[in-house]
């Protein structure tokens, strides 16, 4: 899902538009001034040599002054003409070339100035003094407007951390700022505790942690917390990401290291933080293809850093991955990352706590329930929460209303979940037909089944690569899921398939992504989960899976039986899911053409109408006490 862009990255980037319209601006008037003072020097006419020398030999002109190779020539009427001698060539050669005999040029007034005169100067030189004048403006305006943003930047080799300092109220963040996620919150207070009192701790003897590793999904607040951190104690930060590391230059992601820890060092108490520190992080010596040197010696910069710690030195390193799975050991080994601390996605109490952060100076309607919101929102990391309002923000000042209502929010949980609706994307008659049977037997079937997810929603209108999709939620979050639950939801991923097989005797491509999502599920439901009669308890796969970059490219971890023996369960399973959905759709036929009837009279159904439907059909809604069992 898209991340937010961060707020205060905004004004920095108008800054840079601002001055870059400055420095073409003093270009314009620069080059405008060259070219009236060029004029104001040529401002007489030019003439041909030839010519000149016809009116030398009428006796019109006057004098003729001679600056390198151009004459002026003033006339005996006042007027002043320009011409060129010949190149290299004295001007009495020239003009005895022309054959004006020497009484005629006696009676000029010849002046011969060198090549100088201030004028002269400026118009020779002026390109390349505008040129140097623009380019310091352009330096001037970058440097001034990269700092302005509160960063530092440095040159080649050396660190180019993002600095936040202590007395940085605009971007001091502090637990506060930070919803939920209070196990985290709470191993991170002794660190804080650490960085605002640190003789207390070094004086009882405590070793205090070097390295902390955040682990989470993207999104839930890793960055956000570590600056909380620092905000929090009120000690530097030093912010670099391991992709920057490796980003530009090979051979300097270990001096950046090394000036990375230096810096901190000077300004302790500080945190430095390590973003995404699997790009440099990831289990060394056995990628896929060449370009790890760089990784490695980068790593290992970081690791000989952390080990050359005095034990009171007070710079803790602080790195976030989503991926710890591929994590080399070696940063988990004691004295480096041995604090872990999970982040999980939010529950539905986060969930509202962090929609109440993120509504702080947004207009609400009355009719605005966040927890509603946060019900209907399970499975959303933070950072998702916080483009949903934003989200329900722009809906609302699109239509030009001053407050955000409860639709709103309603209908950006769908554009974050989905992407935005594509309206322009016509269905034909026929397709919006087939869109609306293939969704009636997802929802019809998810309905019927015990444990699949109630219907919130069906749509036909599609948005992003679905034609249209039904909308089913949890009731709870849930942290496990049962065999019973994963067998309703292929066969609900399933009923799509069978109603257009059923519908029409015929298939199109829309299904493709339910087969892969189902197959794949029902693969892990065999090799991971151990759910499969016939294969047992084995776990064939871990949860990294196989091949992943960090141990390059396994072997198999079981024998062509044992394979074989999975692909008959993966398909036993399929095809069981596909008769349950069969039977289901059958059986309910009239129900199926309600629901695709109405669909496509009003492309969309929510909850309340498409539950009257079924019931005038027999069928029950799901209620929360009827999955309730399941926990
Ligand atoms: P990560 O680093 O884990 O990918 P970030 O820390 O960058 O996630 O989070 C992105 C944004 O999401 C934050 O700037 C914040 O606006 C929002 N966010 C994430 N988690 C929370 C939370 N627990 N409380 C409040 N806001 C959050
Ligand atoms: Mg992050
Ligand atoms: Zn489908």
């Amino acid at each position: 899902m898209a991340k937010n862009t961060k707020k205060d990255k905004k004004p920095s980037r108008f800054g840079l538009l601002n001055s870059i319209s400055i420095v073409i601006l003093v270009l314009f008037l620069l080059t405008s001034i060259f070219s009236y003072v060029a004029e104001q020097n040529s401002a007489s006419s030019t003439i041909a040599l030839s010519e000149l020398v016809h009116d030398i030999g009428m006796g019109k002109v006057a004098t003729i002054t001679v600056k390198g190779d151009d004459l002026v020539a003033e006339y005996a009427d006042k007027t002043v003409k320009m011409s060129k001698k010949e190149m290299d060539s004295s001007i009495t050669e020239t003009f005895t070339r022309y054959g004006l005999t020497p009484e005629k040029l006696n009676a000029v007034k010849m002046n011969v100035e060198g090549p100088s005169g201030v004028l002269f100067w400026i118009v020779q030189f002026a390109p390349f003094i505008i040129l140097i004048i623009f380019l310091g403006l352009l330096i001037w305006f970058f440097t001034r407007q990269v700092r302005g943003a509160g960063m530092q930047a440095f040159s080649f080799g050396q660190s180019k951390a993002r600095i936040i300092l202590p007395d940085d109220k605009k971007q001091k963040v502090t637990f506060k700022d930070v919803a939920g996620a209070k196990e985290a919150k709470q191993e991170l207070s002794e660190i804080v505790d650490f960085l605002k009192n640190p003789k207390k701790f070094l004086e009882i003897g405590a070793v205090i942690p070097k390295g902390i590793l955040l682990m989470g999904a993207p999104g839930t607040g890793k960055t956000l917390l570590a600056r909380a951190v620092a905000g929090e104690a009120g000690v530097a930060f030093f912010a670099i990401s391991g992709s920057e590391f490796v980003e530009m230059f090979v051979g300097v992601g270990a001096s950046r290291v090394r000036d990375l820890f230096g810096m901190a060092k000077q300004a302790a108490p500080a945190i430095i933080f390590v973003d995404e520190i699997d790009a440099v992080g990831r289990v060394r010596g056995a990628g896929v293809g060449g370009g790890n040197d760089e990784r490695e010696q980068t790593l290992n910069q970081i690791l000989v850093e952390m080990d050359g710690f005095e034990p009171n030195e007070k710079v803790i390193v602080m790195a976030a991955t989503n991926r710890p799975d591929v994590l080399d050991p070696a940063l988990l080994r004691p004295g480096r990352f041995d604090r872990r601390v999970t982040i999980d996605l939010p529950d539905r109490n986060d969930r509202e706590d962090i929609l109440k952060i993120h509504s702080a100076k947004k207009p609400f309607g009355e009719d605005v329930v966040l927890r509603v919101i946060a019900e209907r929102t399970p499975g959303f990391s933070g950072a998702d929460l916080y483009s949903l309002m934003n989200e329900g923000a722009i809906l609302a000042a699109r239509e030009n209303r001053t407050k955000i209502s409860q639709y709103d929010l309603i209908r950006a949980i769908e554009k974050v979940m989905l992407g935005p609706e594509r309206k322009s994307h016509l269905l034909s008659k026929k397709e919006k037909e087939i869109t609306a049977y293939h969704e009636a037997g997802h929802a019809l079937v998810a309905s019927v089944l015990p444990y699949a997810d109630p219907v919130h929603k069906i749509s036909i209108i599609s948005r992003g690569r679905a034609a249209g999709y039904t909308l089913h939620l949890p009731l709870e979050d849930r942290k496990m899921q049962s065999k019973k639950e994963f067998l309703d939801d292929i066969a609900v991923s399933l009923g799509g398939y069978v109603v257009e097989k059923m519908m029409f005797q015929d298939v199109t491509t829309g299904p493709s992504n339910d087969l892969q999502v189902s197959t794949a599920l029902a693969r892990d439901m065999v090799t991971k989960y151990g759910m499969s009669e016939k294969i047992g308890v084995l776990a064939l796969e871990s949860n990294g899976g196989r091949a992943m970059f960090g141990k390059g490219i396994e072997e198999k971890e079981y024998s062509e039986k044992i394979s074989a023996d999975v692909d008959s369960e993966v398909a036993r399973i399929m095809d069981e899911g596909y008769k349950k959905a069969e039977h289901i759709v059958t059986t309910h036929k009239a129900a199926l053409d309600a629901i695709a009837k109405r669909l496509i009279e009003v492309e969309n159904i929510e909850r309340e109408e498409y539950e009257t439907i079924i019931m005038a059909h027999g069928i029950q809604p799901k209620k929360k006490l009827d999955i309730e069992h399941q926990a």
